[in-house]
């Protein structure tokens, strides 16, 4: 498994770490600011690749994404749509022919890009993992929950 943990200090991403059969199963390396983490990887990450809980923050909650980026993909997208607008003012059938080609090209992304899974709890991301029956996609009401919890934890970090 590949993981690229994020700092739960600053919130920048470390270089992505490959984890191994033989991999320590403590890791301590500093962020770009700075910040000491240490990591804890599991027997299941080291030996099947299966993630059970966040190597950073040990929050059992992950969701499933792909392995885009975000900006890119979404850059691309609005410039498409707006093509595909104008398309449809003057010649509504290429516009038409565009919007079926960004649908199939999208099916055709959506199934080949690789899996991602993020941590709930801090945003970390691992890459070649095990997929399982229980990773779902983004689910507000969890990542709510998680969010709650980070507002109520940085309260009384700054209260005490
Ligand atoms: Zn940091
Ligand atoms: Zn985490």
């Amino acid at each position: 498994m590949k993981i690229r943990p994020k700092c739960l200090t600053c919130g920048s991403f470390f270089p992505s770490i490959e984890i191994l059969k033989d991999s320590p199963v403590k890791l301590e390396r500093s962020c770009s600011s700075g910040h000491k983490v240490v990591f804890h990887i599991s027997e299941s990450i080291k030996e099947e690749s299966l993630w059970e809980f966040c190597p950073v923050c040990e929050n059992p909650d992950s969701y499933l994404s792909k392995d885009v980026p975000k900006k890119v993909f979404l850059g691309s997208l609005i410039i498409f749509l707006g093509i595909s607008l104008y398309l449809l003012s003057v010649e509504w059938v290429l516009g038409i022919g565009l919007l079926f080609a960004l649908a199939a090209m999208d099916l055709v992304l959506y199934r080949t890009l690789p899996d991602l899974l993020v941590c709930y709890g801090c945003g970390s991301e691992a890459r070649k993992f095990v997929r399982t029956e229980d990773q779902r996609p983004y689910d507000p009401h969890v990542g709510e929950r998680y969010r709650q919890q980070k507002l109520l934890t940085k309260k009384q970090i700054t209260s005490t």
